[in-house]
């Protein structure tokens, strides 16, 4: 039993970036290092495949106790390996599902049209990890119903509201489907590109990774706020935050780097973002006295990271840690850190959201922690999206209040998301306490005055009529 519960624990270390494998493996204490070594290294081998099995099965859902790591071992050693080991409850856990697991694998060798399990390996590739295609509706320019009937009128077929992850995983190539958690996001298969659809190109439609939609929906500034984007570029996350206020307030977008802001500028004039100020600024040297940002209430930190969470990244896993590395992170926590303490900092500040694109605990949790060593007394940790199945990390007691993605367990990139609130924060923070749960807070009829897109048109914060931009084949869709 132990073997299976250090190997999991040690797979979990190495997506928190704690260590190599060797290290971890020689650290752990296990009386039978080799054997744990080896059983790590097939398991990381074999990762993409196994969560195939894992997930055709259901084996997470049925088995409630079972977490993803503790899942890949077992079923590795099972299929893979020199048979389960171990006695007890796991064994007895796993050889439950024993024959529904052979012929999952059987019937995936049959698809891939491979005969030995080696050439599984090879047949599916850790790059080649495929994520759902999402795509952001610009509720600037346009509205969800507006962009439902467009394709189905270009012949795909819409399933209508998923209710999890399965239906996202499981979409044909051209079925389309709402995703379960953001309201203004569709879902197609992986292999839809839509770089040159016209209602990409109009502005539309943007073309955002799930994960990196949390942080502005979360937020959640109400219409008309003044909200800091503090390391904006190019702009996703800003152009998200202007459809949030629907162009309306004062939306202060700063970034270090001169060519990242050249293309924010193209892409929030092509999404019709017309409430922002962009300075090619220091945020970290941005003044929070100034009576510019006296109503700054929002402020959006999305810091420079080690990308480690980006899906074609994860094959590093296995790479050993050199000092570098180790010295690059502890640099980045260093300056995240920094930005987050600054952007709590700003007097009238009641939510900070604090996101990265890496995997990394030292970027993530460990900013939070030490954030709220020091600031505790005056902001709280938010508990985010409960029904969200990706938790931050339990190093400290409210790690599990922030939210994590990965690709198997959210089918997104790596990602993580934190959210500070002022203790005291009265006013409308108290009445829409449940916004940060699931739901985008109603907005108060006052609030939703129609604003105009930059073409002039009515925008679709209120319900928009189709823009005469979008271009539909008179095909008559399918559902
Ligand atoms: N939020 C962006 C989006 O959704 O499109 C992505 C931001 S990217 C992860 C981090 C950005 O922080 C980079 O564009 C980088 O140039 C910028 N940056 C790094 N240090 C900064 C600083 N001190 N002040 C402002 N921006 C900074």
């Amino acid at each position: 039993m132990a073997l299976y519960v250090k190997a999991a624990a040690i797979l979990g270390q190495l997506e928190a970036k704690r260590g190599s494998v060797k290290a971890l493996v020689f650290n752990s204490g296990h009386k039978n290092i080799k054997q744990l070594y080896a059983l790590v290294c097939e398991t990381l081998r074999y990762s993409p495949v196994l969560e195939d099995i894992i997930s055709t099965t259901a084996l997470l859902k049925k088995e409630k106790k079972l977490q993803m790591n503790v899942a890949k071992v077992l079923v590795y050693d099972l299929l893979f390996g020199k048979g389960l080991k171990c006695g007890g409850s796991w064994k007895a856990l796993i050889m439950k599902h024993r024959s529904q697991l052979k012929s999952t694998l059987a019937r995936l060798k049959i698809k891939r049209k491979v005969c030995r399990n080696e050439d599984l390996i090879e047949s599916k590739p850790a790059k080649d990890y495929r994520l759902p295609r999402y795509v952001r509706v610009n509720l600037l320019k346009t509205n969800m119903e507006d962009v439902i009937d467009y394709f189905k009128r270009e012949d795909y077929l819409y399933l209508g509201q998923a209710t999890d992850a399965d239906h996202l995983k499981n979409l044909a190539s051209k079925q389309f489907v709402s995703d379960p958690h953001l309201p203004e996001l569709l879902v197609f298969h992986p292999k839809i590109d839509l770089h040159e659809n016209v209602l990409y190109t109009a502005g539309h439609i943007i073309l955002q990774d799930k994960a990196s939609c949390l942080p502005a929906h979360l937020l959640n500034p109400p219409v008309g706020s003044h909200v800091i984007d503090a390391c904006a570029a190019p702009g996703n996350k800003t152009s998200h935050l202007a459809a949030i206020l629907c162009n309306k307030g004062k939306l202060f977008a700063f970034d270090l780097d001169t060519k990242r802001l050249a293309t924010m500028g193209t892409l929030l004039l092509r999404a019709g973002v017309t409430c922002h100020e962009m300075a090619n600024q220091d945020f970290l040297l941005v003044d929070a006295s100034d009576s510019k940002y006296q109503g700054v209430k929002y402020i959006l930190l999305d810091p420079s990271c080690s990308g480690s969470g980006i899906v074609n990244r994860l094959n590093q896993f296995t790479d050993d840690e050199d000092s570098s590395s180790t010295q690059r992170l502890q640099a980045l926590a260093a300056f995240q850190h920094k930005a987050l303490s600054h952007a709590l900092s700003f007097p009238s500040v009641e939510r900070v959201i604090y996101s990265t694109c890496s995997v990394n605990r030292e970027e993530n949790e460990d900013v939070v922690e030490k954030i709220l060593q020091q600031y505790g007394n005056h902001f709280r940790l938010v508990n985010l999206m409960p029904s969200w199945p990706c938790r931050g990390l339990d190093t400290f007691p409210e790690g599990p209040r922030c939210l994590r993605a990965s690709p198997s367990a959210t089918l997104t990139n790596g990602f993580f998301v934190a959210m500070l609130e002022k203790q005291n924060g009265q006013n409308e923070l108290e009445q829409n306490r449940e916004s940060f749960s699931e739901e985008r807070v109603p907005l108060p009829e006052s609030d939703l005055a129609p604003a105009k897109t930059l073409e002039g048109k009515p925008a679709a914060c209120t319900p928009a009529p189709r823009t005469k931009k979008v271009k539909r084949k008179k095909v008559q869709s399918r559902t």
